[in-house]
Parts: structure tokens; sequence; C-alpha cells
């Protein structure tokens, strides 16, 4: 392989991208169906961007990521892609303008994931924040000694990126330091090889993140506090009535403290222009809480309503998931084989290329 080649085809990934929208690489893990956590956190952001008409969203089903810490549970993994993606749907994202593919059936994420293995160590896996935290917070799972492939998750993170020529990360503040081990992992790469990577650019997701109905500052599946996209108004209501209120109110007509309150915090989130009267209310003990939790869920209901209309659609129609999963599958099967070609060429890996396809 010629050194030009590789130059050739850089300057042809530039003048492709200046061509084309801004493509983004995101994605979930199909562990269990999306919460509202989600949906406030970066869904919102993404369907804004999507139909914003800047950018070209790809958007991974991530199953081989999921594995890393549900290896043992290969089903649960299974059953939740479609799940997932009917979420992405219920919330507005249109698979004409966003792509939504199966990670584990781009085999060239595989490959490039052993690539790129040799140009990180074991002691900057170790050293990246997020993983330290993910890997306490799995203590149950892993004891004292990790799984390879979980801490090699970044890696392969990396390899999710540069397979679409990712340009753009949308993440929330913990997320970063995964994305400075792939740009690290890209220059590397570029600097050894030659020009051949995309080098992707951050894109702090503006996002919030939703604190649980328990008060737990983190929404999650794990911890039993989140409301899904996808609960029915009975158990929206269900869970909105279990919420943590403010703990000093013990009759009706005591003043409340609604900056301690689940239920005034989920006020504002959803019903933002009425937050300061249910507050003034509170505090003049002229509100009580049952009415108060009754009203929200029924505002979480209302909001959620047309989520769970798209959704129940797709429920009925399975094939139709399937068809969408299919086609952007396809789709960037088609993308990560170009860059795969060029990454061989650079690495010398380019065998008998026209003899065996
Ligand atoms: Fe919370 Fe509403 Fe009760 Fe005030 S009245 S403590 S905001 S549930």
């Amino acid at each position: 392989m010629e050194g030009g080649d590789v130059s050739l085809f850089q300057i042809s990934i530039k003048k492709k991208m200046a061509e084309r929208k801004k493509r983004i690489v995101t994605g979930d893990r199909p562990t269990g169906r999306l919460h509202i956590g989600h949906y406030f956190g970066s869904l919102k952001k993404r369907v804004e961007m999507q139909n914003s008409g800047e950018y070209d969203p790809y958007i991974l089903i991530a199953d081989v990521q999921a594995l890393t810490d549900n290896f043992n549970n290969p089903d649960k993994v299974r059953k939740n892609v479609r799940e997932v993606v009917m979420d992405y749907l219920s919330v507005g994202i249109d698979p004409k303008k966003s792509t939504i593919y199966i990670q584990s059936m781009i085999p060239e994420v595989a490959e490039l994931t052993v690539f790129y293995s040799n140009l990180v160590t074991i002691a900057r896996l170790q050293r990246n924040p997020t993983v330290k935290t993910e890997i306490t917070q799995k203590k149950e799972l892993f004891g004292e000694s990790v799984t390879y492939g979980f801490l090699g998750y970044p890696v392969s993170q990396a390899a999710d990126i540069t397979a679409l020529a990712g340009e753009f990360v949308p993440v929330g503040e913990d997320q970063q330091p995964l994305i400075e081990q792939c740009k690290e992992i890209v220059r590397k790469f570029n600097s050894i090889y030659g020009e051949v990577l995309v080098e992707p650019e951050i894109v702090l997701s503006e996002g919030k993140r939703i604190k649980g109905l328990d008060g737990n500052e983190k929404m999650g599946k794990s911890l039993g506090n989140a409301i899904y996209l996808s609960d029915t108004p009975e158990e929206i209501s269900k869970k909105v009535m279990s919420a943590v209120t403010d703990p000093a109110r013990i009759k009706k007509d005591d003043p409340g403290h609604p900056d301690v309150c689940m239920v005034a915090y989920y006020h504002k989130l959803f019903q933002e222009d009425q937050y300061e009267q249910v507050c003034k209310e509170c505090k003049a003990g002229s509100r009580g809480c049952v009415a108060c939790k009754k009203e929200l869920a029924q505002v979480i209901t209302d909001y959620l309503a047309p989520m769970r209309k798209i959704r129940a659609y797709y429920e009925e129609r399975p094939e139709e998931v399937d068809k969408i999963l299919i086609e952007g599958t396809k789709k960037a099967q088609e993308t990560a084989k170009e860059v795969m070609k060029q990454v061989k060429k650079a690495m010398k890996l380019d065998y008998f290329s026209d003899e065996i396809k």
C-alpha cells in the first residue's frame, strides 16, 4: 500500500465531510426500557439535533457493550433491543433522518477494537475516571477482579465512533473521559499509520440529569426509582404517589418545604410555569400532598401520552421495528466497510484484497 493512497482517502473523507451533514454517533445499551431520565438527559436533544437538518445521526443499539456487564444474561440484552428502538420512535427519532443500527452486526467494530487495543495501555484504561467509577459501582458483579472486556469498553467505544467516521459525540460530563480516550486512540493511530481516522469532537450534552423518585441524584433502571416512557397512567400514578416528599410535613396545613420534595421537583420539570404557584401553596400549607401528587401524575401522564400512542402503534407492528433496524444496520455496515478498507490498507493488512472480499 502506498502512503499516497491514505492521504487521498483523507482528502476524500474531508471533502465528503464538508459536503454532507455533520455526523453524530450516539446510542444506548439495550438493558431495559428508557425512562424520563434518558429523555431529559439526551433523547430530547437528539430529536432536536435530528430535526435541525444540520446533522446526520447514527444511533447504535450497543448490545455488545451491554454484554460487558450482562454477559451472563444474553436474553435480557436481546429482549431489550426492540424495546429501546420503540422508545426511540416514540420520542420522535425518525428513521428517515436518523440511522438506527445494531452494534454487534457491524463486525468492523470488533476488528477495530482488536487493532486499537495495541494503542492503549492497561494503566491508561484503569486511570479513566468513568471506567473507575463504573467498576466501583459494579463491585457486586466483578468483585475485586474486573473483566478484560469491561476494562476495555472505552476501546470498543472508540471503534464504534470511528467505524462510522463520527465527527460529533454528544455526551454528558461524566462520559467525557471516554471520548477523550477515543481521541487519543485516533491521534495515535493516525500518527503511526497515516491520517485515516476522523477525530471526533465532544458535544457536551445540555441535557439535565434527572433525580429519582426516591430523591437519589440519579434515576436508574437498577435503582428502581424511574418513570419509564412507556409506563401506563396507572403505573405513573402509583410511582408518583410513592415519591419522597417533605418529611417535616405531617398535617395537611403544615407549611411545606418544596425544595426538599421530589414532587415539587417534578412539577418544575414537567410544568415549569406552575412551579411557583405549587411552591407558594405548599409553603402556605394550603396544598395537600395527596392532591399535589395526583395533579403531578396527571401532568406526567398527559406529557407522555403522545409517546405512548406511537409506542402502541409499533408494539402492534414488530415487523416495522425490525425493518427499521435492518435498513439502518445495512447502511451502517456500508459506512464501516469503507472505513475498514482504508484502515487495513494503512496497517498493511490488505492482503489479496482484489481476490478475496
Ligand atoms: Fe411536596 Fe406538594 Fe406536599 Fe408540598 S404539597 S410537600 S410540594 S407534595
